[in-house]
């Protein structure tokens, strides 16, 4: 991959002074930035005059390139150290130019972008009962998540300064770790490890976050939970997760729902279900039990001559149906109790009602 000659990419000479270099540079640039020039070949050679200007214009790397050549340069610098170091400031500050920024994205692609990272995701368990659940409820619950300091706004930098571009990066929080092996060249985009990944390093630090632009806090926040809310449903509270960096928006808070089992109730759906007792005598002849429901005690009428294990419907007392659709209802069923001991009148009695039958 020897590809053309540096100084013919400028169209300067060999050992042409750095004013010349740069004065070359910026009548090429000028002709053919992205930006201006939407040509498809303009991006392509846009990117190989950078390439020359931000080597031939540091002394150690021009060295470098006229003793090795290019492949010198390659194997001792990856992509992004290349450019890194060479001002590109003064060519794209301002004059209806785009960026340092997109400078560097024309040159690494997708992979040089600084991606606009949210602030973190958080996730709380909150933990209900059924009986919490049988109307719209407002819950408050503690979370601990990073805030913008409120000191410096978020930037880490104490009032009256302000970041500097991180010169490890030049910005993208990314860099590229190039190995020869042979002749393949691997190429890894790793995080910055100057910056961390921001692009941007604080060199008097915020005293209130020391520098990270968030600080902790447990906050109380309020949840509104649906009625009848689904074991396992989550709830997306948006923008009440973690705080970014450097401003940007902040991560969602996920309540993950949890109900409970109950001890006398068990759910499916919006409907309950529930087992109540039941003397032989009063399955035979009928009688009147009092049943929990979550909205308090009902009275349930065992009609004459249920079976053991009948099931009983006591409406609307199950959950709240989504969407507020009414109640899904309660259902009873009744296990009939045999008497395992009997006196001698009682045998008697069922004696007879045995010859009955
Ligand atoms: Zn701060
Ligand atoms: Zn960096």
């Amino acid at each position: 991959m020897a590809g053309k000659d540096y100084y013919e990419v400028l169209g300067v000479p060999r050992g042409a002074p750095k004013e010349k270099i740069k004065e070359a540079y910026r009548n090429l640039a000028l002709q053919y930035h992205p930006d201006r020039n939407k040509s498809p070949e303009a991006e392509e050679r846009f990117k190989e005059i950078s390439e020359a200007y931000a080597v031939l214009s540091d002394d150690e790397k021009r060295k470098q390139y006229d003793a090795y050549g290019k492949e010198g340069v390659y194997q001792r610098y990856s992509q992004e150290e290349i450019f890194r170091g060479a001002d590109f400031g003064e060519f794209f500050r301002g004059g209806g130019f785009g960026g340092f920024d997109e400078v560097l994205q024309q040159f690494f692609g997708g992979a040089g972008v600084r991606r606009e990272r949210a602030g973190d995701d958080l996730t709380y368990h909150l933990q209900l009962r059924l009986e919490d659940i049988t109307k719209e409820t407002a819950k408050e619950i503690e979370v601990p998540r990073s805030e913008v300091c409120g000191v410096c706004g978020g930037s880490g930098a104490k009032p009256g300064t302000t970041p500097k571009v991180c010169s490890a990066c030049g910005g993208t929080g990314q860099v590229q770790k190039v190995q020869s092996t042979g002749f393949a060249r691997l190429v890894r985009v790793m995080q910055c490890s100057k910056c961390g990944g921001r692009g941007q390093v604080v060199e008097s630090p915020c005293k209130e976050c020391r520098g990270r632009g968030t600080v902790s806090k447990t906050r109380r926040i309020r949840v509104m939970i649906p009625a009848g809310v689904e074991d396992g449903q989550t709830l997306r509270l948006r923008g009440e997760g973690s705080a970014g960096e450097n401003g940007v928006p902040p991560g969602d808070l996920y309540v993950m729902i949890n109900v409970f089992p109950h001890q006398t109730f068990r759910r499916d759906g919006s409907d309950l279900f529930m087992e109540t007792r039941v003397g032989v005598v009063g399955a035979m002849l009928g009688a009147e039990v009092s049943v929990p429901t979550l909205y308090g005690d009902v009275r349930l009428t065992v009609p004459p001559g249920t079976q053991p294990g009948e099931m009983f419907k006591v409406k609307g007392k199950g959950l709240p149906k989504p969407g507020g659709w009414g109640n899904g209802d309660q259902y009873v069923r009744v296990n009939v109790v045999v008497p395992k001991k009997l006196s001698g009148s009682q045998k008697e009695l069922l004696g007879k009602l045995g010859d009955v039958n």
